[in-house]
Formats: structure tokens, C-alpha cells, sequence
């Protein structure tokens, strides 16, 4: 199939137009439009009730074997595409092959074959359906925040699984995006994950379109690439045509349509220094975080998926500071053995090349759920608050056989290099002893068992996630290895604001100083007892926020990869005086607004040291 171009209007040229889209990845592009116009599948029938089944079950077999085979080969070009670009696309691929197997849509479909569907109207109806059930699960509250997101997100991955099924059932084509003229910006009404899989970065300039938004995968997937791009441009197409020049800035999320020539030279100076930023990032990569007085901290990824694993290669992170292994439990019906545990640790450790890596056992409960485990009767249905019910180590502690097998095959990949063993949502040392008990049996089991695990045990720490952790850290740190301080729920506890409930966002501040107190508190606590501290919440990416955690006496830090460079450069930048200093006035402040300010000011001053 071919992309296709709208004819030119018959209207006179306009003069210079400003559209606003969702800014969803940054970089600014000057260039000339290509529109990519894609061919409907044919309209359904969704009313039949007389087809054969056994028929419609062939069809939808063939249909499900070709998107399986157009996946594997997306699959193929993983290796053609920038390294942050296999992240999102590695992952998304998994997600839509599991759909594609034995899964909960499959059944639907067939079990709606049963009833004489069309194929194409039950897999719309039973991707709709299991869409609608992510936005409003039954019997639960709306998702709110990050959880209203990824119910969104997941919602689109049925949706577009959905797509591609019809497609193959009615043979309708997709867009080719391989002859596209080089240095093009893309207009699209819209473009799916798969379809930006597809693009070439070094060839596309930006990629604007009128519908989509920033938290899908298709905007992750164009961040993973960096391409500059805007989505919800609302009018676009109804402005552009083929070779339309435009401005695309995916910082502000502006367009500007046939740029005047003041527009374009301005837009050509933010284009210089946007290369210039991305190359001085990339440099950084090889550097040390070292501060401008000398002292050399740790900076570690968070790995939520393995499928991130390029990127925090390229981000020249020192291992992985958190493995959050609920992806296990991901998107799966059965919960995996202690074989495929070991199978999906082994290669994250070998690729870490020697850097540790530091595994999370699943914290599951409270916002975060899992079909697989409801399954076999665990959840937090019964609780009435959640995020104060059973979850993380209350919950494996309740479920032994769970921590038991993530033990086993942790300790199974260990010899592979070194490893670090974490426990998630403590609040009391009874709960580390007895997971260390625990930890301690398993070990020597594999042992008498003849299985070649390290001696001793891998370390095995702590989140410091609630107050009484961060209250009791002496006590806890002569019992655990490490301690990693988790301030994305230590904030939520600390303030009692939930931290996906939009209505009390303004209250989660992870920057307010009963916060700060906390993580003060368990630094001085780890030094105390020589065991490494790190940060591993959001906060640990915030470039402005980082060097106050130094002056509170924290190390070591662990942030999504593509924070690594940012928080480099900041820590690369900050003096040990200064960030003591910060650390002081922080303690003394009144609340969390106060603290920002005087963070925006010292990055004001270290940039420009003339000013006042
Ligand atoms: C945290 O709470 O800060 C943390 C790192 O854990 P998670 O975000 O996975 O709850
Ligand atoms: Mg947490």
C-alpha cells in the first residue's frame, strides 16, 4: 500500500497559521508536510447471527496467523531502530503476541462465534468490550491518574489489536511509510504504535496529527525514537496539504503552518540548539557523576519491563537500582514458575555485564493489580483502603509459596552476576526478619540441592516506602543490607494524599519537608551503620531535586533510564557545600513551595553566576 496524498486545495495560500497539539516529544523540525492517508476496512455487519462458525473460526485463525506474522516482522526491525526506540516497541510487540495467544480476547472472540458473529463484528465487540472494562472496571471506582492512564493505554492496545484483526479479516491494507520523501514532517490523522514502529527517525523530521495523546504508546514510542512530535492538533488537516511548510515544536506543542520568514529563522535557531543539548547528553554518557568538588555518586536505572533494557545501556547507568518485577504478573493468566523467573533473570543479569542488579520481589496490592493472581484467590479486593491494605511484603508474607519461588529464582540467576534482593513496603523489622528467614531456608534448600548459588546470599534490603520505616531505619539498617527509599509512597503516606488521586495532587509533594525529614532520617541512618542508601522514586529524576538529596546525605540514585543524562549534568554541576547548604534550608522550610523556589534559584544562579 501506498501513502497517499491529498490534492492540492483550489484556494489562495493563507498566510502564517498557529495550531496547539499535545507536545508528546521534544525537538523542534522545519520541513515540508506529507500527508498519510490510510484505506477504511469495509463496514460490518454487526447485526448477523447466521454464519457458521466453524468457518468464522477459520477466518479469524488465518487473520490472527497473519497479524502474528506482520508482529514478528515489526520484530525483525527492532534491531534497525535506535536503541530507546526497541524499548517501547520490544514491549508493546509482547503485549499484542500474549493478546494474540491464549488469552482472555481470544476466548471472547471465539466464545462470540459460538452465537453466529461475523468474525470481524465479534472481534470489534469483544475488543470494545474488554476496552470498556479497563475504563470502568465493574464494581471499583474509576482508575484516577496514573492509574486513569494506563487504563487508557491498555484500553488502545485492545483497540488497535482489534484494528489489525479486521484489517486481516477483510484484507484491508495498511499504510506503507516507506516512501516517504526524506526530511518530511508527517501528518497523519492519526498514528498507531505499529505504524511508528514503522518510521524511519534519521528520515522524518517531526510527526504532527489531529487526533491521539500524550500518554499512548504511540507518543512513547516517539519519544523512544525522538522524533520531535505533537499530537491533538485539532485542524490540522483541514490546513495542510502535501509540501505545506511547516514548524513543528514538540517542547510547547505548537505548529505554526507556512511559517513567515521570522517564524522560520526563529525556528531554525531552536533547531541548532536542540542538537547541540542532545549531543552534549550524549557525551555525558561516558563521564562520571562526580560533583564539581570531587565526591562520585551512583546513578542506576528503574527497569519496569525487560524490553527497557537497550535504553539503560545507552544511558550509561551503573546497573539497575530497582527491578520492579510486577511486570511478571503482567498482562499474564498464571502466575510464572520458579523455571521462567530464573529464565527472565538470567539475561537482564548477563547484559548488565558485572553492574548489579537490584530485584524487586512484586508489590502487588494496593493501585496495582494482577488478573493472574486474583486468579488463584490473592488480591486486595477485601481491603477497604488499599494502599493501606495488603500489599507488598504484607502480601508475600500472607502468600510464602509466592516469595518462595521469586527467592529461588533469583538466587538461581545469581551466579550470573551480582544481584541484590529487595523487599518492598516494609513498616516494621518483623516483617524483614521474617522475610530473611525465608530468604535464608530457600538457600539452603537450593543448596542441599546441589543448585550453584553465591555464598554468602546476595544482599538482601529495604524500601524505606512508609514513615515507621523511615522513623526506625537505625533499627532496621543493623538488619538490612541496604536500604533504597522509595519517595513516590513515602510521600503518599508521609502526606496522606493519595498519589493517583488527581483531587490531592496538590497536597503530593514529594519536595515538602516532612518528606525531607524522612529521607534525612534514614540517610543518617545508613551512615550510621555503613549500609548504601539510594533514592528510587520519582524524585531521584528530578535534575533540580537531586542535589538536595546529596546534601541529605544520599549517594546513590536509580531513575528511568532517560533521566540518567539530565540528573549527570545537574550533579556534575552542584558542590558538596552547596548541596549541604540546600539540604539545611530544605529541613528548616515551611512547606514544599518554599523548597522549590530556593531549588530554582540555586539552578538559576549555577547557570548564571553574574546575575544579582
Ligand atoms: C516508590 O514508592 O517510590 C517506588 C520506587 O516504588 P513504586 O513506585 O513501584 O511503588
Ligand atoms: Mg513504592
Amino acid at each position: 500500500m501506498k501513502t497517499t496524498e491529498r490534492r492540492p486545495p483550489r484556494r489562495p495560500r493563507a498566510g502564517e497559521v498557529r495550531l496547539e497539539g499535545q507536545p508528546v516529544s521534544p525537538g523542534v523540525a522545519i520541513g515540508q508536510a506529507t500527508v498519510a492517508h490510510e484505506p477504511a476496512p469495509p463496514p460490518v455487519d454487526m447485526a448477523r447471527r447466521d454464519c457458521d462458525p466453524a468457518h468464522e473460526r477459520t477466518r479469524l485463525h488465518d487473520a490472527i496467523g497473519r497479524s502474528v506474522a506482520q508482529l514478528g516482522r515489526l520484530h525483525d526491525r527492532l534491531a534497525l531502530l535506535p536503541e530507546d526506540g526497541q524499548v517501547e516497541i520490544g514491549s508493546l510487540l509482547e503485549v499484542y503476541r500474549r493478546m494474540l495467544g491464549p488469552s482472555r480476547l481470544r476466548r471472547g472472540i471465539e466464545a462470540r462465534l459460538e452465537h453466529g458473529m461475523l468474525a470481524e463484528a465479534a472481534v470489534m465487540q469483544e475488543t470494545e468490550a474488554l476496552a470498556a472494562l479497563m475504563l470502568a472496571p465493574p464494581g471499583r471506582p474509576a482508575p484516577q491518574g496514573e492509574d486513569a492512564v494506563a487504563a487508557r493505554r491498555r484500553a488502545g492496545e485492545f483497540r488497535e489489536i482489534g484494528r489489525r484483526l479486521v484489517r486481516n479479516l477483510s484484507g484491508t491494507p495498511y499504510r506503507s511509510f516507506s516512501t516517504l520523501p526524506d526530511g518530511a514532517i508527517l501528518v497523519a490523522e492519526q498514528l498507531r504504535p505499529a505504524d511508528a514502529a514503522l518510521i524511519d527517525p534519521s528520515r522524518i523530521a517531526a510527526v504532527v496529527t489531529e487526533e491521539g495523546g500524550s500518554t499512548g504508546h504511540t507518543a512513547i514510542l516517539l519519544r523512544a525514537l525522538g522524533i520531535p512530535a505533537v499530537l491533538a492538533a485539532h485542524g490540522l488537516l483541514a490546513q495542510v496539504r502535501r509540501r505545506t511548510r511547516l514548524v513543528v515544536d514538540g517542547t510547547t506543542g505548537h505548529v505554526v503552518i507556512r511559517p513567515s520568514s521570522r517564524t522560520a529563522a526563529a525556528a531554525r535557531v531552536d533547531v541548532a540548539a536542540y542538537a547541540r543539548e542532545r549531543q552534549m547528553l550524549g557525551r555525558l554518557r561516558r563521564l562520571p557523576a562526580r560533583l564539581s568538588s570531587g565526591e562520585v555518586l551512583t546513578l542506576q536505572a528503574n527497569l519496569e519491563i525487560p524490553a527497557e533494557l537497550p535504553m539503560v545501556a545507552q544511558s550509561g547507568a551503573a546497573g539497575i537500582g530497582l527491578l520492579r518485577s510486577e511486570f511478571l504478573f503482567m498482562n499474564t493468566d498464571t502466575l510464572p514458575d520458579e523455571a521462567r523467573q530464573e529464565a527472565i533473570y538470567l539475561p537482564l543479569i548477563e547484559a548488565m555485564a558485572g553492574d548489579p542488579v537490584t530485584i524487586r520481589v512484586v508489590d502487588w496490592g494496593s493501585e496495582k493489580n494482577s488478573d493472574a493472581l486474583s486468579r488463584v484467590g490473592i488480591g486486595n479486593g477485601g481491603d477497604v483502603n488499599p494502599a493501606l491494605g495488603v500489599r507488598g511484603i504484607r502480601l508475600l508474607l500472607q502468600h510464602r509459596a509466592l516469595l518462595e519461588t521469586q527467592f529461588a529464582a533469583i538466587l538461581r540467576a545469581a551466579h550470573a552476576g551480582p544481584v541484590r534482593v529487595l523487599l518492598p513496603m516494609v513498616s516494621g523489622v518483623g516483617e524483614l526478619r521474617a522475610a530473611r528467614d525465608i530468604y535464608a531456608r530457600v538457600g539452603r534448600r537450593l543448596r542441599r540441592r546441589g543448585v550453584e548459588i553465591p555464598d554468602p546470599l546476595p544482599p538482601l534490603g529495604i524500601m524505606i516506602e512508609t514513615p515507621a520505616a523511615a522513623l526506625m531505619a537505625d533499627v532496621l539498617a543493623q538488619e538490612a543490607e541496604f536500604l533504597a527509599i522509595g519517595t513516590n509512597d513515602l510521600t503518599m503516606y508521609a502526606l496522606a494524599a493519595d498519589r493517583a488521586a488527581a483531587d490531592v495532587a496538590a497536597l503530593y509533594d514529594p519536595l515538602h519537608p516532612a518528606v525531607l525529614r524522612l529521607v534525612r532520617m534514614t540517610a543518617d541512618a545508613g551512615l550510621r551503620q555503613r549500609r548504601p542508601v539510594s533514592v528510587c522514586g520519582e524524585l531521584a529524576s528530578d535534575p533540580l531535586a537531586v542535589p538536595l538529596l546529596v546534601g541529605l546525605g544520599v549517594r546513590s540514585f536509580s531513575m528511568h533510564a532517560s533521566a540518567v543524562p539530565r540528573v549527570k549534568r545537574a550533579i556534575r554541576a552542584a558542590a558538596m557545600d552547596d548541596c549541604r547548604r540546600m539540604a539545611c534550608r530544605a529541613l528548616e522550610a515551611t512547606d514544599g513551595e518554599e523548597v522549590r523556589t530556593m531549588l530554582a534559584t540555586y539552578t538559576h544562579d549555577l547557570r548564571h553566576p553574574g546575575d544579582g
